[in-house]
């Protein structure tokens, strides 16, 4: 997954917005298969994906109301649940989609 020292605002503030809901479709068993199909998702990884976005986020002083306490249950995952990002692949999108990200990128 993309350091989010490297990401711009908007992105790190959305992907945190996205990992909070990835953890209550988790919580609630929903079907995932199509984003662990497309290595979107990282099961195992949730909550410390989680506090890494929220600590960048206090880091910048963006403010965080909202910790995760436990991990939720990855058992109706099945083995899918070890399913892994493409780290690079993903930092390659990013800035290849957004202008800001990728001047971050570039100064770094
Ligand atoms: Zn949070
Ligand atoms: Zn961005």
């Amino acid at each position: 997954m993309v350091d989010p020292a490297k990401m711009c605002r908007r992105h790190l503030l959305g992907e945190h917005n996205e990992i909070h809901m990835l953890i209550g479709s988790i919580s609630r068993k929903k079907n995932l298969s199509g984003f662990l199909k497309n290595h979107l998702i990282e099961p195992l990884s949730v909550k410390t994906r989680h506090d890494e976005l929220a600590e960048e986020m206090i880091r910048r002083g963006y403010s965080h109301k909202s910790p995760i306490d436990s991990i939720p249950d990855l058992g109706y995952l099945g083995e899918s649940s070890g399913t892994k990002v493409d780290s690079e692949k993903n930092h390659r999108e990013l800035v290849n989609r957004c202008e800001i990200c990728r001047l971050i990128a570039e100064n770094n």
